[in-house]
């Protein structure tokens, strides 16, 4: 059900968005406030320092910092602070899984099921694993709305299927997954699930333990916080079974040239000097999400989504993609104008919207267009941006006669 419109009105906390200007892909990566940008300037300009090894004050100070931003990732996902593994971000967190779980416990004849809606970073790398193993893809179709269709997910599971993996919300359509319906259908089969939860944390409530997942992954800049850090969770016993990902400082127990033994998870997973700055900037912004709330976040672009989708919809030479309830995400078409002349028009207008295929090729395939044009909305985006939106399609049709 759509939600009433909770207006919030903080683009006064985002000093890159200058007035006037309309950034609408924030699914892209989102802007920063300004509590993210202090903590990252505190981080390096007054408490900077290693974290892990140093013996002085300010090195244990930083370390502390360091495991708070852990502590807030686990609160802010529902895990175990044990069971969150610092990563460069959703990208990095998929190649570790199908690298480490994936060489660990998958072999030629298991199979995975993947949608097609997927971001290329969640096909590609169990396609790196299916080179390596002989492990075998399948991809469940979605409705004629957008939704990844549970319904045929469950007709083609088997206990072959070791692995469920979906997005929890689709950064093209920004179709909601079912996502109790596909954990209980992936461990009906005796599979184990990942959601790639990228586009769901930035605006909805996120509870891994509620869901019963397996692995759970997303970036931070996405979350308002900075690039180069993300988070994967897993169960700790998940994680316990699994091997290094890479090797080198800070990951093991002890080492020697006969035979080297691992730290215990998450520290397993974080070799080398870690993204110190972008965990505490990550710690920062999501403070700031909470704060504000996810549901008071959702509600309000819940609205936006709405407010859009009724005035493109009624503009008779636009095409929407994805379902009306669409969370945070709107994908068009405008009748005989290629989405990147609707984007560069519209950049003219100070509209900032995504053109392109957004990582998403087999969904742009199925569509059946080369790309589609994309806003998506943040914390700090109001109806005059979607009107601003709307009318920079009107002059789009009226340069395009
Ligand atoms: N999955 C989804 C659904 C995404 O939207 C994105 C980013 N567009 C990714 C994965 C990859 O995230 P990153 O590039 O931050 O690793």
């Amino acid at each position: 059900m759509l939600t009433e419109a909770r207006p919030l009105d903080l683009v006064a906390d985002f000093p890159a968005i200058p007035q006037g200007w309309a950034y609408l892909d924030t699914a892209a990566t989102s802007q920063k406030p300004k509590p993210v940008l202090d903590a990252i300037t505190r981080a390096y300009g007054e408490t900077y320092a290693t974290v892990h090894r140093g013996v002085y004050q300010r090195s244990a100070d930083m370390t502390l910092a360091y495991e708070a931003a852990r502590e807030a990732c686990a609160r802010f996902v529902g895990g175990r602070t044990d069971e969150i593994v610092f990563v460069r971000g959703a990208t990095e967190a998929i190649n570790l899984v199908a690298s480490s779980w994936g060489n660990a416990h998958l072999k030629a004849g298991d199979r995975i099921l993947l949608s097609q809606l997927e971001h290329h970073s969640n096909i590609v790398p169990w396609q790196l694993l299916r080179a390596r193993t002989g492990v075998e893809i399948d991809v469940c179709p979605l409705t004629v709305d957008g939704r990844i269709d549970l319904d045929a997910a469950e007709a083609m599971l088997t206990p072959a299927h070791k692995l469920v993996a979906l997005a929890h919300v689709s950064n093209v359509l920004g179709s909601v997954l079912d996502a109790p319906r596909a954990v209980a259908l992936a461990h009906a089969v005796g599979a184990k699930i990942l959601l790639d939860g990228c586009q769901a944390v930035p605006r909805m409530a996120v509870d891994v333990v509620a869901l019963g997942c397996d692995f759970y992954v997303f970036s931070g800049h996405k979350l308002y916080g900075p690039t180069g850090i993300g988070c994967l969770w897993s169960r700790a016993e998940i994680l316990d079974a699994m091997p290094p990902y890479q090797g080198g400082g800070s990951m093991i127990d002890r080492v020697s040239f006969v035979r080297t033994t691992w730290a215990p998870p998450p520290t397993r997973f974080e070799a080398g000097t870690p993204h110190i700055v972008g965990a505490l900037g990550l710690h920062a912004a999501i403070d700031y999400v909470e704060g504000i709330g996810l549901d008071a976040i959702h509600a309000h672009e819940t609205a936006l989504v709405r407010r859009t989708r009724d005035a493109l919809g009624a503009l008779n030479s636009v095409t929407l993609f994805g379902p009306e309830d669409s969370a945070g995400i709107v994908s068009f078409a405008v009748e005989g104008v290629h989405p990147h002349d609707v984007g560069t028009i519209l950049d003219e207008s100070r509209v900032a919207i995504r053109a392109g295929h957004h990582c998403a090729q087999p969904l742009m395939e199925m569509l059946g267009v080369p790309a589609t044009a994309r806003a998506s909305f943040g914390v700090y985006n109001g109806p005059t941006d979607v009107d601003a939106l709307v009318n920079g399609i009107e002059r789009v049709r009226r340069i395009f006669g």
